[in-house]
């Protein structure tokens, strides 16, 4: 379940995929008992580094822990980019690379930084 960004390099979507589904899917079998909390809040340290240091703030409540401590990290791929993707936690760095000739994309996690519940939230090209 843990996210980890070197998992992405292979399949790029062409337009934005939400996996808000296939969270709530998760998020309802931790409610009852199938998956563990162990299965949930599995958040790579670096990952948590980054959600730690590199992050949007996002609202609403972790849906594990219920505290308010979800934050978003962007991870972005494509030419001229570390191969693992470079870790973004601004509109304007996203915007210069936006800026950049080739085609990137970008993947918002979702990470509690109490608990370390972590979930891809979503994909979209830049
Ligand atoms: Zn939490």
């Amino acid at each position: 379940m843990a996210f980890l960004p070197s998992q992405l390099t292979k399949k790029r979507p062409t337009s934005e995929i939400s996996y808000e589904l296939e969270k709530r899917r998760t998020i309802e079998q931790y409610r009852t008992g199938t998956l563990s909390i162990h299965d949930v809040c599995d958040a790579h340290p670096e990952l948590l580094r980054s959600a730690h240091n590199y992050s949007f703030k996002q609202a609403g409540d972790c849906p594990i822990c219920e505290q308010e401590t979800l934050v978003t990290v962007s991870y972005v791929f494509g030419p001229r980019l570390p191969s693992h993707g470079r870790c973004v936690n601004s509109e304007r760095d996203l915007d210069r690379i936006r800026k950049r000739k080739g085609s990137f994309t970008c993947y918002e996690v979702e990470v509690c930084t109490s608990c370390s519940w972590n979930y891809l939230n979503r994909a979209y090209p830049l």
